[in-house]
């Protein structure tokens, strides 16, 4: 069995566990740099991504982070996806330059800023897991603004990319650990 590790310094990370374990994998919560070593994958969850930022500084993670992403799997959701980015903007912030996209934090606008909707798939989504709707749950999202050539768009919402694939990377800007749907995970998955 797959080991996925969750960073787990801040945000919606036991969901993920959860969520992981429904597609299959054994999940880790990773807490210490010593961790990275043991798992096959890491997911950076939903939350707050300055405060993670911060604390990965304080914990000394940073560099083991990026490290580990050169090699192996990881898979950003919503904040993590903001980690992920090359580019942060509203404000500008770093970031961990994993994969080829701008993100801009919070974009969609107070009155739209959580809400559940049903996304558009690309076709290759549904061919690499399972047909179906596909319904997504967002939090305060960032909306990705440009995806370099090496990145390919698997969902969007509202004409903007919501799921993205890098190489091993995958990025979502909305949460697929609090849907039933387990097929996001099982994408995520498969790359390991
Ligand atoms: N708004 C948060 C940020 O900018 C992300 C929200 C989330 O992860 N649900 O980091």
């Amino acid at each position: 069995m797959k080991r996925v590790g969750i960073l787990a310094l801040q945000g919606d990370f036991a969901a993920h566990g959860a969520a992981l374990e429904r597609a299959g994998a054994a999940a880790v919560f990773v807490r210490e740099r010593e961790q990275f070593a043991a798992i096959d994958g890491l997911v950076i969850p939903g939350g707050e991504s300055t405060t993670m930022l911060k604390l990965l500084r304080e914990d000394g993670l940073l560099d083991a982070l990026v490290e580990f992403g050169r090699a192996r799997p990881i898979f950003g959701t919503c904040a993590g996806a903001i980690l992920l980015a090359t580019r942060v903007l509203s404000p500008e912030q770093e970031s961990l330059s994993l994969m080829d996209i701008e993100v801009e934090r919070n974009a969609y606008g107070r009155q739209v800023d959580s809400r559940i909707a049903p996304l558009d798939p690309a076709p290759e989504f549904e061919r690499r897991t399972a047909p179906g709707r596909l319904e997504a749950v967002f939090i305060r999202a960032p909306v990705i603004r440009s995806v370099g050539r090496g990145a390919t768009v698997l969902a969007w919402y509202a004409g903007d990319p919501v799921l993205v694939e890098q190489g091993a990377h995958l990025a979502a800007t909305f949460h697929p650990e609090l849907t039933a749907d387990s097929r996001v995970h099982a994408l995520f998955l498969e790359k390991l």
